[in-house]
């Protein structure tokens, strides 16, 4: 007898229930949310990935993930897996992965050259690019902002980078991403700031932008009858900021 996922059918490991195990997958990424270690309530805070899923994909979104905080829907979860692969290779060794803080908000840039002013970002996509899209574009300059205006490891930044890597043929194209006016771009980032924060503290549900990205969305249920609270939930507005930010563009 065969094994199905999602209505295909395979004759190995008959016992095999991969969907339990994306479950479980879940289930422990759920426990780890609510262990006091990391228990922190994300509604008075905002960070890069909120800015640019509440303006590039769906606000709606963003305000559930800090209001409701429910773990990583299976199918997020698969995506991101995937981008983490990408992610475990440096461009650049010596600037891989660093976490940044400034004005309150926290980051991790996928790779950074100091000596030589970049910053890359590394995304999986389905298609092929020769156009940067908006989330890389929105994403990169505020890092560009926090890169040099962070108190503790400042440095000037002179290119940004979006390394595309094609899931399917696995194609990696490199593009230049426009730097934009600083002043402008800082005052982006407070203006969104502030409008994610007023609709958390209010409760005030923003509306919703469909897309891909409603498939995987773990508040469709919430969402469809325009619920700004989960009604069921013991621990509302307790997330984790544990999530890599490029990899939610995945699906892209
Ligand atoms: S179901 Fe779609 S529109 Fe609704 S919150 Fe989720 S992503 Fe947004």
């Amino acid at each position: 007898m065969g094994n199905f996922i999602r209505g295909y059918a395979f004759d190995i490991e008959p016992d095999f229930d991969y969907e339990a195990e994306i479950a479980a997958k879940n289930q422990s990424n759920e426990d780890a949310v609510k262990n006091p270690r990391v228990h922190r309530d994300r509604t008075k805070s905002v960070s890069i990935t909120d800015i640019c899923v509440f303006t590039c994909m769906c606000p709606r979104m963003t305000y559930y993930s800090k209001v409701v905080g429910r773990p990583l829907s299976p199918e997020t979860l698969l995506r991101m897996n995937m981008g983490h692969e990408v992610h475990e290779i440096p461009i650049n060794p010596d600037g891989y992965e660093v976490s940044f803080e400034y004005d309150g908000i926290n980051c991790r840039m996928d790779d950074i050259d100091m000596i030589n002013g970049w910053i890359a970002d590394k995304k999986t996509t389905s298609s092929k690019y020769n156009t940067v899209k908006e989330y890389p574009e929105k994403q990169l300059n505020m890092y560009r902002v926090i890169a040099e205006d962070n108190t503790k490891i400042p440095f000037k930044v002179k290119n940004l980078f979006v390394v595309n890597i094609n899931s399917s043929s696995g194609k990696v194209s490199v593009l230049d991403v426009p730097i934009w006016n600083k002043e402008l771009t800082i005052d982006f980032m407070n203006s969104v700031r502030a409008t994610i924060l007023e609709h958390t503290a209010n409760r005030i549900l923003p509306k919703g932008k469909s897309g891909w990205w409603c498939e995987s969305c773990q508040y469709t249920d919430l969402c469809e009858v325009n619920l700004a609270m989960d009604p069921s939930a013991v621990e509302a507005h307790i997330g984790s900021d544990e999530v890599n930010e490029p990899d939610l563009i995945n699906g892209d």
